[in-house]
C-alpha cells in the first residue's frame, strides 16, 4: 500500500478528498499532510445545500494528532461555493469545524485530557497556547449545553461554592434527577433565582419544577418562593447535618477557651462513630468523660441523623418533635437556636424524607469541581471557571473521536 493511501485511511479521508502529498521532516519532528479534492467536484452550499460551482479556494492549515511524536499539520485548499441565492460561502470539510485551526480528532483529544489534566499541562504537552485550549473547551461545552435535554427535570438542588479562596461565591443549580450541574450564577443573592428562571424558561416551563432542595439560607428561600411559587422547598439531610456540624464547631471553639483537651478535634466531630479511627474513639471517650458541651452537641447530631432512617412520615414527625424538645432543653445556646430553626422549617425537612430527595450527590460533584479548581490555579476568567465546572459536573455529551 502506498504511504499516501495509508495516511488517507488513517485520517478517515474519503472522496472527493484525497492525500496529495506528505512531507516528513525528521529533524524538526514535523509532518505536513497535503489534501486536495478531485478536480471538477461540485460542493453543496453550506446554507441551502444545493450543489454549486466553485468561486475559488482558500488555503488552510489545521493541527492534527501527532503521528509517532511528529507534530502533524493538515493542509488543504478549501472551496468557496458560488450559490445564486446565498452568494460566496466557505464549504464545510469533514475533518474540522468552522473557525478553528485544529482537526476534530485533535480537539476531541483536548476535551478528553481536560477531565484529568490542567489546561496549562495540556497546553504544554501538545505545544499550543493555553488560550487555544480554553477556546476549544468553551466551544464544546457551549455546544453540548445547548443540546442538554431538560424535559424530565422536576427536582432541583441549589448550593453555593466558594471561589477565589473563599472571598466570593457562585451559586450552582443542579438537576437532582440526573446528578448534574445545569446552571451557574455569580453570588448568592435572591436574584440568582430570577436569572435561573429566565434561562430555564428558554428550554422548559419553569412551573414544572416540583421540588427545590437547598439549605435554610434566607436569600435562597426568598428567591425560590418568589420565582418558583409552584415548587416545594425541601431541606435535605446533607444540608441539615452541615448546619449541625457548624453548630458543634461553634460550641467547641467556645469551650476550648476553658478546656484545651478539645484542641485539634474539629474533624472528629464531623464524622459518624463508625468512621472514627481507634485513636479518635479513644480521644472522644476521654473528652466525653469530662462531660463537655461539645460531646453533648455531637450526641444531638447523631440523634438528628437518625431521623432519616425513619420511613414513616408520621413517626418521623413525632421523632422530630421530640428531638426539638430535647434540643431546646439542652442548655447549649447554639443547639437551642438550631432546634428552633429546624422546628420552624420541619415541613421542608419531612418533605425531603417523604420524597427521598437528597443533595448528597451534590457533595460528590462539588468535590470534583474543587479538585479541578485546585489543578487549574490559572482560572483567569469567569468563562474559564464556568467551562471547567460544566466539564467536571455537567454530564455533557462531549465529542469522543479519539
Ligand atoms: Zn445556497
Amino acid at each position: 500500500m502506498d504511504d499516501k493511501l495509508l495516511i488517507q485511511m488513517a485520517l478517515g479521508i474519503t472522496p472527493p478528498w484525497y492525500v496529495k502529498d506528505i512531507d516528513l521532516n525528521v529533524s524538526k519532528k514535523r509532518m505536513d499532510i497535503y489534501l486536495d479534492f478531485t478536480k471538477g467536484t461540485k460542493f453543496p452550499c453550506p446554507v441551502c445545500n444545493k450543489l454549486c460551482d466553485l468561486h475559488d479556494t482558500k488555503e488552510k492549515v489545521w493541527r492534527h494528532l501527532d503521528f509517532f511524536h511528529h507534530e502533524t499539520y493538515i493542509h488543504a485548499r478549501v472551496p468557496r461555493t458560488k450559490c445564486d441565492g446565498d452568494d460566496v460561502k466557505l464549504v464545510e470539510v469533514p475533518w474540522t469545524r468552522q473557525n478553528t485551526g485544529f482537526t476534530l480528532f485533535f480537539e476531541a483529544l483536548i476535551v478528553a485530557m481536560s477531565k484529568e489534566m490542567s489546561v496549562s499541562s495540556i497546553a504544554e504537552l501538545i505545544n499550543i497556547h493555553e488560550n487555544s485550549v480554553w477556546i476549544i473547551l468553551a466551544h464544546y461545552v457551549e455546544e453540548a449545553r445547548a443540546k442538554m435535554d431538560l424535559s424530565e427535570l422536576d427536582t432541583i438542588g441549589v448550593d453555593e461554592i466558594s471561589v477565589k479562596k473563599g472571598h466570593s461565591y457562585v451559586t450552582l443549580f443542579y438537576d437532582l434527577n440526573q446528578s448534574r450541574v445545569i446552571h451557574i450564577e455569580n453570588g448568592k443573592k435572591r436574584s440568582v433565582f430570577k436569572n435561573f428562571r429566565e434561562v430555564l424558561s428558554r428550554k422548559i416551563d419553569p412551573d414544572n419544577i416540583k421540588y427545590i432542595s437547598m439549605d435554610m439560607y434566607p436569600a435562597f428561600r426568598g428567591g425560590a418562593r418568589e420565582y418558583f411559587p409552584n415548587a416545594k422547598i425541601v431541606y435535605d439531610k446533607f444540608h441539615i447535618v452541615k448546619m449541625m456540624n457548624d453548630a458543634i464547631d461553634k460550641v467547641r471553639r467556645k469551650e476550648y477557651q476553658t478546656n484545651k483537651d478539645l484542641g485539634k478535634t474539629r474533624f472528629m466531630w464531623l464524622k459518624n462513630p463508625e468512621n472514627l479511627s481507634d485513636r479518635e474513639i479513644a480521644k472522644i471517650r476521654s473528652i466525653k468523660d469530662l462531660d463537655t458541651k461539645t460531646a453533648k452537641a455531637y450526641r444531638f447530631k447523631l440523634g438528628l441523623q437518625r431521623l432519616w432512617d425513619i420511613k414513616n412520615i408520621e413517626v418521623a414527625r413525632e421523632y422530630l418533635d421530640k428531638w426539638h424538645y430535647w434540643g431546646t432543653h439542652s442548655n447549649i445556646k447554639e443547639i437551642i437556636t438550631l432546634a428552633k430553626m429546624i422546628k420552624r422549617n420541619s415541613h421542608g425537612i419531612l418533605e425531603s424524607i417523604k420524597q427521598g430527595i437528597s443533595n448528597g450527590v451534590v457533595e460528590g460533584l462539588n468535590n470534583k469541581i474543587k479538585t479541578a479548581f485546585k489543578r487549574s490555579y490559572g482560572l483567569k476568567t469567569e468563562k474559564c471557571r464556568n467551562t471547567m465546572i460544566f466539564l467536571m459536573a455537567g454530564k455533557l455529551r462531549l465529542p469522543t473521536r479519539c
